[in-house]
């Protein structure tokens, strides 16, 4: 986990405070203020076709895996709604159910990312520009088409053993 040193309001550097049930947390002196860790909020979503039992992966900035649909959770948005908004900002589709399944924080940007069941009626997209292609896949044959350690084949891994068909 990344630390905080210095105080992301006025710049002092951070003590270490005792705070009662939370531990020693960092503590501007300036400020008089606790300063918690910040991290940015996304969601991802694992998107299944109703119809024909199938999910989807795109592939985007010119990146030749695949990934999952997924965005940051504007300030003051829920994840719920941030995921319906890029849902239809990226793939032009409608949530029909969704369902909450793992999270997981990722170091390289900072974020905790909350990955959703996401269920669909429709198979043609309208893609944005973020999105360079799409593809449906059979959930037998979806890890066969993901590369190994990374975030989105373990949320399919977690789908696939945890969710699909229980
Ligand atoms: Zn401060």
């Amino acid at each position: 986990m990344l630390e905080l040193k210095y105080c992301f309001n006025c710049g002092n550097k951070l003590e270490l405070k005792f705070l009662e049930n939370e531990g020693m947390i960092p503590y501007c002196n300036n400020c008089k203020e606790y300063i918690f860790p910040i991290f940015s909020s996304a969601v991802s979503m694992i998107i299944i076709n109703e119809n024909t039992n199938e999910t989807l992966l795109i592939k985007q900035y010119n990146t030749d895996f695949y990934r999952l649909v997924a965005g940051y959770i504007n300030k003051g948005e829920s994840a719920e709604e941030a995921l319906k908004r890029e849902l239809m900002e990226e793939v032009g589709l409608e949530a029909i159910k969704i369902k909450p399944l793992l999270s997981s924080y990722f170091e390289k940007s900072n974020t905790l990312i909350h990955n959703y069941l996401v269920f669909v009626n429709k198979k043609e997209l309208i893609t944005n520009y973020e999105v360079d292609s799409y593809s449906w896949f059979k959930i037998d044959d979806v890890l066969n088409h993901l590369v190994e350690g990374k975030l989105v084949t373990k949320f399919m891994k977690n789908y696939i053993d945890n969710h699909y068909n229980k």
